[in-house]
């Protein structure tokens, strides 16, 4: 006996096996048990999802001899014909190849003639949309009165390339790209009927690359399963389908987010060396950089993606590492490398150079969040100490006594006298300066209020980025370090959030001297950034 392909060993004979269009076949049987048919219908949607497939078994329903029917028996006469593909009264037409006015003017002359055996005459044409202007205007004629023995079934991957006129005639069903998962699951069902031992990680990705059509994953099954045998795993699938490891791409990936170039290239060479066609791997980064971008754009990331549940985790941990900005910026980087190979006959050194400049990329700090630090930077540097040095709310007694309402607003504090109470919080920003000037210039940027027990209180405005940074959770454990580290162990940085707009700018602090301000501008790394990215150049920093 001649080997069948899987396809169409287990094409589906019936409504209720059909996977994936439920809304479709729900809507025909309900025709059919009401006699309410159309004579035409357009089928449209993506290849392998079902049309042909659905339109053999409408046609069953249609001409069995118990019908119609929305269960065609499958054991009559029509039934068994149709299903062979030998049914007088049901014609397959490839509308690729018979385009032409001659054509649909034949189909015509046959259209007359009542059918031979079965209740009626069903046409099927697939890829409708490859007919010539001409042949549609001949079938439009029929399709205006067609006899009451005539059931139409168009099918079609582009149906905008369907005139209009004959879209009005038909009843029109849009098929969708069939879930990963009820692929996934018809696999295992076939190749535990057909005594393969496959992972399910393996069917996984056979799912995955057929892209929503049962057609794709059952012939790449068959490919698989003539190569490795009864016993498929994921290795194998992987390596006979020529899918890049998964390792390789986060390898790729974590090297370039870490802007470890060398690395970078050496994933290449792996790949190159373990035999991967270079210009599908690159297909496949791009895929990999995708997946970054959603998890870090998308609310449920996951929805959007067909990984399991670690593959998953480890794209969401790679995205943290990167802005949104920066990963869109790549991905840009590697679509032109992709076009870049489509043209040259080296792609290997392209998706080297590609990658790259990828691992070269600096880090793109957004557009509004240079503008606020600016803002930070400018009201800390802006404003005079003198006229403030005695203003109780700019710079309040450093100790106030721990108590239960010591916390609310407007309570005066009680000052504790301590040697250093004036200027602690000044030589606590010293400190900070030393140890992390970046959070140095975000604490300055607050206005504080006072140690209470072992919080040091600092007020910032709402949503301003000191406060957005300072509370954020990665700056939490340098942040205690730093209090810790000036104000003794066990204390905490307290952020209050406070309308500021009443207030003074906040005080332009003691420690920064003329010289010492003028080092830490130029030290300052958004300044730097700033300095590279605009090729700017400090001319004189100015005092209000
Ligand atoms: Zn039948």
């Amino acid at each position: 006996m001649s080997y069948l392909v899987l396809a169409r060993k287990w094409r589906p004979q019936n409504f209720d096996e059909i996977i994936g269009q439920e809304t479709i076949t729900r809507t025909l049987t309900n025709a059919l048990k009401t006699g309410r048919v159309a004579h035409a219908f357009l089928f449209t949607g993506a290849r392998g999802v079902g049309k042909t497939t659905l339109a053999r078994v409408l046609a069953k329903a249609l001409n069995c001899e118990k019908g119609p029917t929305a269960e065609p028996c499958g054991a009559c006469g029509p039934c068994q014909e149709i299903a062979a593909g030998s049914a007088v009264d049901v014609q397959e037409i490839d509308g690729a190849s018979n385009n032409s006015v001659e054509d649909v003017r034949a189909l015509r002359e046959t259209v007359r003639y009542m059918p031979s055996s079965g209740r009626y005459k069903i046409y099927i044409i697939d890829e409708v949309h490859m007919l010539s202007a001409g042949a549609f205007n001949a079938l439009l004629k029929t399709l205006e009165e067609p006899p009451a023995h005539v059931v139409f079934i168009f099918a079609t991957t582009e149906p905008h390339k369907v005139p209009v006129t004959i879209h009005s005639r038909c009843q029109r069903y849009d098929f969708r790209r069939i879930p990963l998962a009820l692929i996934q699951e018809r696999l295992e069902k076939i190749s535990a009927q057909e005594k393969l031992a496959a992972e399910p990680e393996a069917l996984r990705i056979l799912a995955r690359e057929a892209e929503g059509s049962m057609r794709d994953a059952l012939s790449l099954l068959d490919q698989v399963a003539s190569f490795a045998g009864a016993k498929i795993g994921r290795e194998q699938v992987v390596q006979i389908l020529g899918l890049a490891q998964r390792k390789f791409l986060t390898e790729l990936s974590a090297a370039v987010l870490s802007g470890d170039a060398k690395r970078a290239l050496t994933v290449v060479d792996e790949v190159f060396g373990y035999g991967y066609d270079v210009r599908q791997f690159c297909r496949e980064l791009i895929g990999h950089f995708r997946n970054l971008a959603v998890a870090k754009l998308a609310d449920a990331p996951e929805r959007l993606m067909d990984l399991v549940e670690d593959e998953l985790r480890e794209v969401q941990a790679q995205a943290e590492k990167a802005s949104q900005e920066t990963l869109l910026l790549l991905f840009d980087l590697l679509v032109a490398g992709e076009q870049a190979m489509a043209h040259s006959n080296q792609p290997r050194l392209v998706l080297e150079m590609t990658v790259a400049k990828m691992a070269h990329l600096k880090p793109v700090v957004p557009i509004p969040e240079i503008l606020e630090q600016i803002r930070e930077l400018e009201a800390r540097l802006g404003s005079a100490p003198a006229a403030r040095a005695s203003d109780p709310k700019a710079d309040p007694p450093l100790f106030e006594p721990a108590g239960p309402a010591s916390g609310e607003q407007g309570s005066t504090p009680v000052a504790k006298p301590a040697p250093a109470a004036g200027n602690a919080w000044e030589q606590f920003l010293a400190h900070a300066q030393e140890h992390d000037p970046k959070l140095a210039a975000l604490l300055g940027g607050g206005r504080f209020r006072g140690v209470s027990g072992n919080e040091v209180r600092v007020a910032f405005a709402p949503d301003s980025l000191g406060l957005l940074r300072l509370t954020s959770k990665g700056n939490a454990p340098k942040l205690n370090q730093l209090v810790e580290g000036f104000f003794g162990a066990g204390h905490r940085v307290v952020v209050l959030e406070e309308n500021l707009e009443e207030e003074p700018p906040a005080p332009r602090h003691k420690y920064l001297e003329a010289d010492k301000l003028r080092r830490e501008a130029m030290e300052n790394p958004l300044v730097k950034e700033l300095q590279e990215k605009l090729d700017a150049k400090i001319e004189e920093i100015k005092t209000k």
